[in-house]
C-alpha cells in the first residue's frame, strides 16, 4: 500500500537519490570542491523558477549582479557577530545606519519624537519583538492585542509565545480593518492595536490614521505592520500613487516593522523594528546583571547573530539609494497595473478589493484553488489564501522583466479555461484547502505539524 504522504515527500525532496544524503556525519570530511559542486547543482536546479519571475513574492530583486554584490558583502563580513561589538564595531555602524535610514524613509522627519529601533532577523522577529515590548511596557498580567483578522500570522505567533490574548476583528467588505469594530474590541486589557500597510493577504492598507487615533485616545500603542510595504509605499507616494498616511507622520503610530529582506532588496535574514521614543525599545531589550557568564545584554531574540547579513543589508540600501528604490517601485507598480487590469479582463476571476502591488483574486465561477493548481502546472508559484478562498501574486522586481506580467495574465486566462473544462482534476493544493475548510481547526493544525515533520526527514 502506498503512503499518501509519498507525493508530498517527493515534492519536498526532488533531489532524493540524485545526491548523497547525510543522516550521520561522514566519517571523513568531503573535499570542499565536491561539496561546492553539489551545492551548485542544488541551487541551479532551483534558480530558474524564481529568476524567471514565476514566483509570488519570495525573491524581491534577484538580479544576478545584485545577488553577487550581496554575496560579496556577506563574504567580507562572514565572521562578524554583533554580540561582540568590541571585535566587530562595524556591525554597530551597519545596524545603526540601517535603522536610521529606514526611520528617515518612514516619517521620522515629520515628528519631533526620536524614532529608534533595531535590526532583526525578519518580519516575524520584528513583530514578535514589538509585541513583547508592548506586553512588558504595559506590565499587565492579562494583556490583549487587538488585530484585524488579516494581520500577519506572526501576530498570532507573538500571542502564543508571549501569553497575550489575541482579539481578532473581522475586516470590512473592502478587506480593510473595521475602525468601529476595532473600537468595540478595545478593553482595559488592550496593550496594543495593530494595522497593516499593506496586509499580506489582500495587499490593502488599513485605515492607519483612524486606528492609531483610536489607540492614542485610549492611551495604548499602535503598531503599523509595514513589513511588506515599508520599502514600497514611501516611493509609491512620491510617484503620485494614492497612499494614505501610515507611518510615524501619524501621531498615534508608536511602532512599525519594515522588511529589508523584502522590498529593501537585502539578502534573507534582516528586518527593522522601529519605535517612537526610547521607552518601548528598552522594553524590547534584554539585560542581566547576575549571570556568572558576565554582564550580558542583547537587543533582540538571538544571542550571537550574523553580522554579515547586516553588512549585506547596509550594502543593499546604500548602493540602491532613494533613486534606485523609486525606480524599482515605479517598475513594480506598472507591472502590478498590467496584472490587475489583466485579471479584471478575465471572465470568471476578480481582483479582491483595491490593492497596490500584492494582488489577490477570487472566483465565483470556478474553484480558485484549482486555478492556482493549473498555474502551478504552468510553472507558477502563487500563494493560496482562505476565508474567503483566493490566491495572490505579490509583484516584485522579478515581474518587471519584459513580458512577465503579460505572461502571467495569459497563463491565468488559460488556467481558468482549463478548470472550466476539467473542474475535477486531481492533486495539488485544491483538495488540501478543500479538506481544511471542512475540518476542525485543531485537526488542520495537527496535519500542518505532521507536514513540518516531513521537512526534517533526511
Ligand atoms: C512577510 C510579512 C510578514 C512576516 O515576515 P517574515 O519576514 O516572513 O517573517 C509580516 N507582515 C507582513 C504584512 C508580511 O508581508
Amino acid at each position: 500500500m502506498t503512503d499518501p504522504l509519498d507525493d508530498i515527500r517527493a515534492s519536498l525532496k526532488p533531489y532524493r537519490g540524485r545526491v548523497d544524503a547525510f543522516a550521520r556525519l561522514p566519517e571523513r570530511g568531503r573535499a570542499r570542491a565536491d561539496v561546492l559542486t553539489e551545492l551548485a547543482e542544488l541551487a541551479d536546479a532551483e534558480r530558474e523558477a524564481w529568476l524567471s519571475g514565476h514566483a509570488s513574492g519570495a525573491v524581491y530583486q534577484g538580479d544576478p549582479e545584485h545577488v553577487a554584490f550581496l554575496s560579496e558583502a556577506y563574504r567580507l563580513h562572514s565572521q562578524s557577530n554583533p554580540l561582540h561589538v568590541d571585535l566587530w564595531p562595524s556591525a554597530t555602524k551597519f545596524e545603526a545606519e540601517i535603522v536610521s535610514m529606514t526611520a528617515g524613509m518612514l516619517g521620522a522627519d515629520a515628528t519631533e519624537d526620536a524614532i529608534v529601533g533595531t535590526v532583526s532577523s525578519g518580519g516575524t522577529e520584528s513583530i514578535l519583538l514589538a509585541m513583547k515590548a508592548y506586553r512588558d511596557h504595559a506590565g499587565r498580567p492579562d494583556p490583549q492585542m487587538v488585530i484585524p483578522s488579516t494581520a500577519h500570522a506572526a501576530f498570532m505567533k507573538a500571542a502564543a509565545y508571549f501569553g497575550i490574548e489575541p482579539v481578532r476583528v473581522p475586516v470590512g467588505a473592502d478587506m480593510r480593518a473595521d475602525v468601529a469594530a476595532t473600537a468595540d474590541a478595545l478593553t482595559d486589557r488592550t496593550v496594543v492595536v495593530v494595522g497593516s500597510a499593506p496586509s499580506y493577504p489582500h495587499g490593502v492598507i488599513d485605515p492607519i490614521e483612524e486606528l492609531a487615533a483610536l489607540a492614542a485616545g485610549r492611551g495604548v500603542g499602535f503598531h503599523t505592520d509595514a513589513c511588506l510595504g515599508g520599502f514600497v509605499l514611501p516611493w509609491a507616494r512620491r510617484l503620485g500613487r494614492d497612499v494614505p498616511p501610515f507611518d510615524f507622520a501619524v501621531p498615534g503610530v508608536t511602532s512599525m516593522s519594515a522588511d529589508t529582506h523584502k522590498f529593501g532588496y537585502a539578502a534573507k535574514g534582516t528586518s527593522v523594528v522601529l519605535y517612537r521614543g526610547a521607552e518601548l525599545r528598552h522594553a524590547q531589550y534584554f539585560a542581566i546583571a547576575d549571570w556568572p557568564g558576565g554582564l550580558y545584554c542583547s537587543p533582540t531574540f538571538a544571542g550571537s547573530r550574523p553580522g554579515a547579513l547586516s553588512a549585506a543589508c547596509w550594502a543593499a540600501m546604500v548602493s540602491i539609494g532613494e533613486q534606485g528604490y523609486l525606480e524599482a517601485t515605479d517598475r513594480i507598480l506598472r507591472a502590478a497595473d498590467t496584472i490587475k487590469a489583466g485579471i479584471a479582463a478575465i471572465d470568471g476571476v476578480d481582483v479582491i478589493a483595491d490593492p497596490l502591488f500584492c494582488v489577490a483574486f477570487a472566483s465565483e465561477a470556478v474553484d480558485i484553488y484549482r486555478v492556482a493548481d493549473a498555474m502551478t502546472a504552468r510553472g507558477w508559484s502563487l500563494n493560496g489564501l482562505q476565508l474567503p478562498p483566493a490566491a495572490h501574486i505579490c509583484v516584485t522586481q522579478r515581474h518587471t522583466i519584459e513580458g512577465v506580467a503579460e505572461r502571467f495574465v495569459a497563463d491565468l486566462r488559460d488556467a481558468v479555461s482549463d478548470v472550466r473544462v476539467a473542474p475535477d482534476a486531481q492533486g495539488g493544493m485544491a483538495p488540501i484547502y478543500g479538506a481544511a475548510a471542512t475540518l476542525p481547526a485543531s485537526e488542520v493544525t495537527g496535519m500542518l505539524r505532521g507536514y513540518m515533520d516531513l521537512w526534517f526527514e533526511v
